[in-house]
């Protein structure tokens, strides 16, 4: 059963105390992730969640949230985001800045809570709280820049001019691999734009979420304006989708759930914005150096342990770089050995879960039994340390170029030249990011221009965008409608009203 804490008995001064409950724990805590209803943290956390790194060390224990709660929840955030709405842009944006520094003060406790839960390396983690507290920033200075359009009047002198409306309460539903920056990405533009935000993070990776919330309730959001309800997706996500009060919903996650949610929201036809999968491919071509070009595909591919939507899954080579490539691939993969994320020197972290584990050595079976070579790694150690993985005579047919694996493991596949290499790049359900390794302009600008894909990387790993750049996809791997980051991403927030003025 959901319940308040009693006054004083976590927070030093009573539940309406501003401090992050944190304080009371050291790092290596089991921690106590509560949620945030109406302002309060609440919650009897009973879902414990351990380390996948280190087998039987238990990390945090979270609320899985009862309906009553979540219906309580969704009221609140309903009635604050009335004058949360009316509240001055640049006012919410100062909010947002200051728990831009709120983050940054805690970032090496939030980045360790990270490592111990979700198992990327502390480097990457760290890297991931730097980015939220990025992105705090910049939605908070958006707050000067929100506004609309004057038009000039074709009948008279008449003032026309636009203005940007919040949509009301929206729902923000994330999945586990970006814990604390996926979160951040988009609960920030909606924040400015003057919404409540109702956030329900992946039940096995609450820490980040929890995180964010503690520095915008220190910051001094109001009550209600930020909801973070915690457990479990099938439940509580589908009550979020379905609820009266909310007015859109913003997910990442994959293909299958982001259907469904496009399917339960469509008799309401509130707006969705989904971002799912990738299969995203780097293309090798001969006039590459080999060295670079393995780096590339090594940091995209087993960078996050593959556990990224823009992981460089694919590798299409020419015929001419084919050998020296997947030599220096073999050898570059030496560095990403896995291990504990916390410990000194390690560069690939666990595999989040032996449900994702289970999912990844499925593929490297069907992709044997369909005819491909496993030439580099395919073994487990550790319980969920799966080492990173080349597969070469992959063919395009083959599962294993076609469906996300979301695990350390690049499939090899070769083309006679770059009009075959553009095909079978395009040759994908998906279009998230796709990058070529080329010092040939002409090339670059082909493959820019014929690859159907939201981000296009050259010279560049594909994983690793930049906050302040539109991000999404085509295919399955986006609605395609509205981009993230960026200042582009508060239009989804926000709905224009035209005003005419004699
Ligand atoms: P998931 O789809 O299982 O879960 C995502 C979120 O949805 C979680 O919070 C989960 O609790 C919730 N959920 C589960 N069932 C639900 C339901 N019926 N209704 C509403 N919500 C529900 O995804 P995951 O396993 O957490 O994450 C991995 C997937 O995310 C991969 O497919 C990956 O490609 C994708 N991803 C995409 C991007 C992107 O920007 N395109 C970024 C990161 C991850």
């Amino acid at each position: 059963m959901d319940h308040e804490d009693p006054a004083g008995a976590r927070h030093p001064n009573g539940p309406n105390d501003r401090k992050h409950p944190k304080e009371m724990t050291s790092s290596m805590d089991v921690l106590e992730i509560q949620s945030l209803v109406g302002g309060r943290w609440t919650g009897a956390p009973t879902v414990v969640r351990d380390n996948p790194a280190v087998p039987g060390q238990r990390v945090s224990v979270s609320a899985d949230l009862d309906t009553a709660t979540v219906e309580r929840a969704l009221d609140a955030a309903h009635a604050a985001a009335r004058d949360w709405g009316r509240t001055p842009a640049p006012a919410r944006g100062r909010i947002l800045e200051r728990a831009g520094a709120l983050l940054d003060d805690r970032a090496d406790e939030a980045a360790r809570d990270i490592t111990r839960e979700e198992g990327k390396t502390f480097a990457e983690a760290r890297g991931e709280v730097a980015r939220a507290a990025d992105i705090l920033r910049f939605f908070g200075s958006e707050g000067w820049r929100i506004g609309g359009t004057t038009y000039p009047s074709a009948v008279g002198t008449d003032l026309i001019y636009s203005r940007r409306e919040p949509l009301g309460a929206v729902a923000v539903i994330t999945p586990w691999n970006f814990p604390i920056a996926i979160p951040t990405w988009k609960s920030a533009p909606a924040l400015v734009s003057g919404n409540a935000v109702v956030l329900k993070p992946a039940q096995i990776t609450p820490a980040g979420a929890w995180h964010l919330a503690s520095v915008l309730r220190e910051a001094g959001l109001p009550d209600g304006v930020f909801t973070l309800l915690t457990g479990s997706g099938a439940r509580i996500g589908a009550q979020l989708v379905e609820s009266p009060w909310i007015d859109a919903v913003t997910f990442t996650g994959s293909v299958g759930v982001g259907a469904g949610i496009y399917t339960a929201a469509a008799p309401r036809r509130i707006r969705v914005q989904l971002e799912l999968g990738g299969k995203n491919a780097v293309v090798v071509c001969d006039d590459a150096d080999a060295r670079v070009a393995a780096g590339i595909v090594a940091a995209g591919g087993f960078g996050l342990t593959g556990q990224a939507c823009t992981a460089t899954s694919r590798v299409i080579c020419l015929p001419g770089i084919r050998d020296a490539f997947l030599e220096a691939l073999r050898e570059e993969t030496a560095a990403y050995l896995p291990g504990d994320g916390l410990a000194e020197g390690v560069r690939m972290g666990p595999v989040v879960s032996g449900g994702q584990l289970a999912t990844d050595l499925g593929y490297l079976e069907k992709a044997v039994a369909e005819g491909a070579r496993v030439a580099v790694g395919g073994a487990v150690a550790d319980g969920l340390l799966l080492g990173p993985t080349v597969l070469t005579g992959v063919q395009p047919a083959h599962t294993v170029a076609q469906e996300e694996v979301f695990g350390p493991v690049v499939a090899v596949l070769d083309a006679t030249g770059l009009d075959q290499a553009i095909e079978l790049v395009n040759d994908s359900r998906f279009g998230l990011t796709a990058g070529v390794v080329t010092n040939d302009l002409d090339t670059v600008h082909r493959f820019s221009a014929e690859v159907r894909a939201g981000v296009i990387k050259v010279n560049r790993p594909t994983g690793g965008v930049e906050l302040n750049v539109p991000f999404g996809g085509v295919g399955d791997s986006s609605t395609n409608t509205y981009r993230e980051q960026g200042q582009t991403a508060v239009d989804f927030f926000t709905w224009t009203k035209s005003v005419y003025q004699a």
